[in-house]
């Protein structure tokens, strides 16, 4: 018989799950335990949002980047800064390279598109897709986190203002949370539920933004670029730039990151 599951009501101290008659302990446990997350910063404007909201619900936060193979170096550079200004634990910068497999705009020769409608934008998932991104860059960070005795995980996908990628969605997301629970040891001894956190998945990107904002995120240091010039500016016509600039305009505000003229 399962006793109390603090995950229900204690959002960012659950981890313990303990069996009845040891709720006492839990008690004790729970005050003793150093709530730990890990979460995916890409060097974007939604994982830069993410990390500041992992941070301001009091997680000691581990933060992963991935080096996959892609065409620029700007993004993980920008990771690196925001991890710095909102202040981490310890930063990682996994190497994994995708590029082996091609496949995508973002990994290979392939054109990144630009200046698509939002119905072009809605139309089919674009080339800018890397396949199974985030089911790869999710179960390694899944790994480093039961190594870290952490059973939360943060990724900033977002489903409303957004390409159209499939491991975006709620779905899949909470798929992954069921494999989490059943591919772990932690899991499977039930000592932790695992959480898939995505505070981001129902904003607008304006909605991201200012939430962002509030939470002290510095969006000048971040890069969302598909495409960027040699010195880092920013096209100003991918997918991506198109998404975040309409989220500035929305609010009524200019965004920070330097644009190609
Ligand atoms: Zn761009």
């Amino acid at each position: 018989m399962m006793g109390i599951d603090w995950s229900r009501w204690m959002n960012g101290y659950s981890c313990l799950v303990m069996v009845v008659p040891a709720e006492v302990a839990a008690v004790k446990n729970f005050a003793m335990t150093m709530r730990k997350a890990v979460v995916l910063v890409s060097g974007g404007l939604d994982s830069a949002t993410t990390l500041a909201l992992a941070k301001a619900e009091g997680y000691e936060v581990f933060a992963i980047s991935f080096d996959y193979g892609q065409k620029h170096r700007f993004e993980l550079e920008s990771a690196a800064k925001v991890c710095e200004s909102l202040g981490v634990s310890k930063h990682v910068v996994f190497t994994l390279d995708l590029s082996a497999f091609g496949g995508s705009a973002l990994t290979s020769a392939i054109e990144v598109p630009k200046d698509r409608n939002e119905a072009q934008m809605n139309a089919e998932i674009p080339i800018t897709y890397v396949p199974a991104r985030n089911t790869v860059f999710l179960s390694v960070a899944l790994g480093w986190a039961e190594t870290l005795g952490a059973c939360d995980l943060f990724i900033g996908v977002n489903a409303v203002d957004y390409s159209g990628y499939p491991d975006c969605r709620p779905e899949f997301i909470e798929a992954f949370e069921k494999l989490a629970n059943i591919a772990t040891k932690s899991g499977v001894e039930k000592t932790q539920i695992w959480k898939i956190h995505t505070p981001l998945i129902s904003l607008t990107k304006g909605e991201i933004i200012k939430v962002g904002l509030n939470a002290g995120v510095d969006f000048g240091l971040t890069h969302t670029c598909y495409d960027p010039a040699e010195d880092g500016r920013s096209c100003g016509h991918c997918d991506a730039c198109l998404l975040r600039l309409k989220g500035f305009a929305d609010l009524g505000m200019s965004d920070p990151a330097k644009y190609v003229q």
